[in-house]
């Protein structure tokens, strides 16, 4: 079969390989019908990422067919649909008893990290009882594929972390495809105002149609400033940090109001400035965490009954075959305008 292979840092190769197997009775293979690539993927091949071992097939998002199941796997059968979550959960350690699935002892986010990945015709799903989840007849499969990672992660890690609240403020750094799904899903709580902040005025014009109620452009240092003026010098009660670098928390820590929360989405590769000689009196939380993905069968709904749009993140679409190009153009967003590009396999 065709897959995606990381060889090393700055390296990768569409590749054939040998088909995946059931290794363990609570596996399933799935036939992957569609998948994308997220910035994770890039991370990945700039060597951030040291447990994802050269070799390994990438991606861990997507949706398919159950091609087999191992004996011990009760829920799924061949030929069932299925959404790929991008956590494994065992559904049986401590953590995965608290909901906590990305900590699970033997599973959390190792798809296309620690074992290969979903770009790729087919890929194994371990503990596929409690990782997978039945697609509903009528379903629109692109939008679904929104539902492995990026939707759950911007709402559990942006929106539920945060406590975006009615009426409430808030402001979302940064307004790639993780920012654009806190935004979508932050207005399930019809905050008062949503302010996206970002480098790139294409993303910024796209968080405008996706909802946003004001846009800052950062380029100019004077964000934090902006805010402030655009609450009567208050701050916001929810700064969502989703990109991942010292800058990005930095400004959140200089928007946030008393009472406030930072809710941190972004991967951060270094340290980053706690300012608690001004923060200390402030009564600030700031929540940190890896998707658990225990909000995709609510998600689910949501995109079922068109309460959210989740396809309008997808700005293009290739064939497995074309993937190399996929990468091109997700890597060179600024230029290509890319969201989320869908991979079909
Ligand atoms: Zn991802
Ligand atoms: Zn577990």
């Amino acid at each position: 079969m065709q897959a995606l292979v990381y060889n090393g840092p700055g390296k990768k190769a569409l590749e054939d390989r040998a088909k995946p197997i059931i290794q363990a009775p609570t596996d399933a293979v799935v036939r992957i019908t569609k998948t994308t690539i997220c910035g994770t993927d890039l991370h990945i091949l700039k060597g951030d990422v040291p447990t994802c071992l050269p070799g390994t097939v990438l991606g861990h998002e997507g949706v398919g067919i159950i091609e087999e199941v191992g004996s011990g796997v009760t829920m799924f059968k061949p030929g069932d649909r299925v959404l790929i979550s991008c956590i494994s959960a065992c559904g049986r350690c401590d953590y995965c008893r608290k909901g906590l699935y990305s900590h699970c002892t033997t599973g959390g986010w190792i798809l296309g990290n620690s074992i290969d990945g979903t770009q790729a015709e087919f890929v194994r799903i371990p503990y596929a009882d409690t990782s997978l989840y039945p697609i509903p007849a009528s379903a629109d499969e692109e939008a679904l594929v929104m539902l492995s990672d990026i939707l759950p992660t911007g709402f559990e890690c942006g929106v539920l972390n945060g406590k975006v609240q009615v009426g409430a403020s808030v402001a979302i750094v940064g307004s790639g495809p993780i920012g654009l799904a806190a935004l979508l899903t932050a207005q399930f709580y019809s905050p008062a105002q949503i302010i996206m902040i970002d480098l790139d005025d294409n993303r910024l014009s796209v968080s405008q149609r996706f909802g946003a109620t004001e846009i800052v452009n950062s380029t100019d240092g004077k964000a934090a400033e902006q805010v402030m003026k655009l609450t009567g010098g208050r701050g916001v009660d929810t700064a969502i940090e989703a990109v991942g670098i010292p800058a990005t928390f930095e400004l959140c820590q200089n928007i946030v109001a008393p009472g406030g929360t930072i809710a941190n989405v972004g991967v951060h590769g270094v340290k980053v400035d706690l300012h608690l000689e001004r923060l200390w009196s402030h009564n600030v939380t700031i929540t940190t965490g890896l998707v658990d993905t225990v909000t995709i069968p609510m998600l689910l709904k949501t995109v079922q009954s068109k309460r959210i749009d989740a396809g309008k993140l997808i700005t293009h679409r290739f064939k497995l075959d074309q993937i190399l190009q996929a990468y091109e153009v997700f890597g060179k967003a600024s230029s290509t305008k890319a969201l989320k590009v869908l991979i079909e396999a």
